[in-house]
């Protein structure tokens, strides 16, 4: 497996937000934190990426131990902090460049196929915001970690674009062997992506259930208007609701 989590826990003051959080994410696996606003999924992002420490439990990455250690995930937070003063392409080779090794012509290979070809020289304030979200995610595939965490990375796309940058993302994983832990609230995002789908409760984050999806890839838009979609979807929300109301007993 590439990564495991093992019973992480953790509070900030009086307010406990994750509670005995274990998951595994396999080799080459696309699977999605799903869960309310509030509920912990930057939190438990943060401690993955070694920059919260955990109150109890730990990151492994195949054997090792990376708890509190950073560098070992490549990250997308949810604002694509591209460098202003760095080009497209530029800021597509960061996180190679950090680990001492770039492949520019890789780099502009992707960037065209994400339809970027005519910006490698353009800066940040050029871009559109679902130009600088493929900028960014190309950034993380680019790096040489083996699992890329993504967080809520369409969230402040609109609608269309917002369906454009998901079947772009599958296009473009199912060409490499990276791992995806991906957050989300958004339950067709999840059931649309993923290999497996982490149900988080709130107040504290608890996993409530993880379901494996089953359709096959590659993933068609017609999947979301197909009725064992829909099937899922109110499967889907029935769970993350019944964490909700056990919350008001
Ligand atoms: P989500 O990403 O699921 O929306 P977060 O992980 O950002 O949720 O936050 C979960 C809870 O932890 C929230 O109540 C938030 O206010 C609290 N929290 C997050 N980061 C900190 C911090 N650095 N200090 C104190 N509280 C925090
Ligand atoms: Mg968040």
């Amino acid at each position: 497996m590439a990564l495991s989590l093992h019973n992480i826990n953790k509070s900030f003051g009086n307010k406990k937000v994750l509670q005995n959080i274990s998951l595994q994410i396999e080799k080459g696996e696309f699977v999605s934190l799903l869960g309310p606003s509030g509920s912990g999924k930057s939190t438990l992002f943060n401690i993955i990426g070694g920059l919260f420490s955990p109150d109890e439990g730990d990151v492994f990455l195949e054997e090792r131990k990376i708890t509190n250690r950073s560098g070992h995930i490549s990250y997308m937070p949810q604002q694509p902090s591209l460098f202003p003063w760095r080009t497209v392409l530029e800021n597509a080779l960061l996180g190679q460049e950090l680990a001492k090794k770039t492949d520019a012509e890789y780099a502009k290979k992707l960037l065209t196929k994400a339809g970027l070809g005519d910006m490698l020289d353009a800066y940040p304030h050029q871009l559109s915001g679902g130009m600088k979200q493929r900028v960014a995610f190309i950034r993380a595939l680019l790096s040489p970690q083996e699992i890329m965490c993504l967080d809520e990375p369409f969230s402040a796309l609109d609608a269309f674009t917002r369906l454009d940058m998901q079947k772009w993302l599958l296009e473009t994983w199912e060409e490499v062997e990276q791992s995806i832990f991906f957050i989300t609230h958004d339950i067709e995002e999840a059931l649309f992506l993923s290999d497996k789908i982490v149900i988080l409760s709130s107040n504290p984050a608890e996993i409530k259930e993880i379901i494996h999806v089953p359709f096959e890839r590659p993933r068609k838009e017609e999947l979301l208007l197909s009725y064992s979609f829909l099937d899922w979807k109110r499967e889907v929300t029935e769970k993350m609701e019944m964490g909700n109301n056990e919350l008001k007993k």
